[in-house]
């Protein structure tokens, strides 16, 4: 960690997740920047998710938002670029981060939710992304793993999953090389404007309690779930909300699932990582923690055992061999989501040169979204259009 070397910043990134350190590897190359992590790097969600990187459109944001067509075409263009640096990573980055893009399939066992698939395809190809609707036979002879449940499937070759303990690190470590300062167990206590700086309080949660105030031009809140928490200091209100997910992990197999799999219906998302062991999560909720009905932003959410057994049952129904391996460990991690199913980037209402990025799938997008909003944040313009996902789309009060 770097020991408050500095105090003067270009930029000052709060948040110490994907999206932080991704922004700070892009930024640091032109600007001088500070990463502020209250506790350490990939600590939050970025290091506690599925790691799946799903292109396709989610069941969800298709079933519940027949009138958000436009939006989602606008999202699928997105997905093509996020694809694309996906594709280059290892390469940028010179890393291995257990990277594997061999293709998803999303599963149908009902009618209608094969109608969804056809619909989904239908404005996925429109926007030019990779799709196509499997039938039963052809999605068996793909993925024998899969049950005789399952009566079709939408397979995008470019979806996988990557480790994602170990991505951010690989982005923390790059824009240290390049010269930005990380401050871990630093946790932001105040955000305000004086004489046309920023000055950022942190308070020092190792030992000695220090605290100590950073001035940066520009402040980038990358705290992911803890966004809000983070803008209101500025006197912003974002309405970005936590939300408590479970994962879990079986033991290691021989192996088995050679896709990234989910579902058009039922919460699921399975996959065989690296080492053999089984990821299974798919958006199942735990409950977060609260005393007094409020949320206690430093805690994990709860594991519900009666969810965990639901995740895990939907598991075996659509790949029933999971049914014979032992459950290693069930976790919880923090999201966040806004009102509407999109990522919140760009700048914050008419405040001087303070910017957002949070929300969205951002293990998938995280990347991308760092990458455009470095380049809005040092030109004022970025090669992808972010209007669209702008704080400001949620009224003036931002
Ligand atoms: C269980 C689970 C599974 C998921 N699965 C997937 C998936 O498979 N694919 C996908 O695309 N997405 C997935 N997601 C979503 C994805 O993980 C997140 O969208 C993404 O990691 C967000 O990255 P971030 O950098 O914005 O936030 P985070 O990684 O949460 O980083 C925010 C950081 O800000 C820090 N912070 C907060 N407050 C302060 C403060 N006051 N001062 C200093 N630092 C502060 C936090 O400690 C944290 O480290 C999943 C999320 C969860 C929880």
């Amino acid at each position: 960690m770097a020991k408050y070397r500095n105090n003067a910043y270009d930029i000052a990134i709060i948040g110490g997740g994907l999206v932080g350190c991704a922004a700070a590897y892009y930024l640091s190359s032109s600007a001088s920047v500070a990463v502020i992590e209250r506790g350490q790097i990939n600590q939050g969600a970025s290091g506690q998710n599925a790691g799946s990187l799903h292109f396709q459109i989610e069941h969800r944001l298709l079933q519940n938002n027949k009138e958000l067509t436009k939006e989602l075409e606008h999202y699928v263009a997105l997905t093509q670029l996020a694809i694309a640096y996906w594709q280059g990573m290892e390469q940028e980055l010179d890393c291995d981060v257990e990277l594997v893009m061999d293709g998803g399939l999303m599963v149908a066992e009902t009618d209608a939710e094969i109608d969804l698939l056809q619909r989904k395809s239908d404005l996925e190809k429109s926007q030019g992304l990779r799709v196509e609707l499997l039938d039963k036979d052809e999605t068996l002879k793909l993925a024998p793993c899969l049950s005789e449940r399952v009566k079709a499937a939408l397979f995008c070759p470019c979806e996988g999953h990557c480790n994602p303990r170990l991505l951010t690190p690989v982005y923390a470590g790059k824009a240290t090389d390049r010269g930005a300062d990380i401050f871990t167990n630093s946790r932001v206590t105040a955000v305000h404007r004086d004489e046309g700086k920023w000055r950022i309080d942190l308070l020092n949660s190792e030992g000695s309690q220090q605290r100590e105030t950073l001035v940066a031009d520009v402040v980038l809140n990358a705290a992911g779930a803890w966004a809000g928490e983070v803008a209101t200091m500025s006197h912003l209100r974002l309405p970005l909300f936590p939300v408590g997910l479970i994962m879990n992990v079986t033991e290691k197999r021989s192996p088995l699932i050679h896709h990234l799999i989910q579902h058009a219906g039922r919460k699921l998302s399975i996959k065989q990582v690296h080492d053999g062991n089984i990821l299974i999560g798919g958006g199942w909720s735990a409950p977060l923690a609260k005393k007094q009905g409020l949320w206690l932003s430093n805690s994990s959410p709860l594991v519900n055992i009666d969810t965990v057994i639901d995740n895990l049952r939907t598991a075996v129904d659509i790949v029933p061999q999971v049914k014979d391996l032992h459950l290693l460990r069930t976790w919880t991690g923090t999201t966040a989501l806004a009102p509407d199913p999109f990522p919140v980037l760009g700048r914050a209402g008419q405040t001087a040169d303070y910017y957002v990025a949070a929300g969205g799938s951002g293990f998938t997008y995280g990347p991308v979204y760092a990458r455009l909003m470095s380049e809005l944040i040092l030109t004022g313009s970025s090669s992808f259009p972010l209007e669209a996902y702008s704080p400001n789309r949620f009224g003036p009060g931002v």
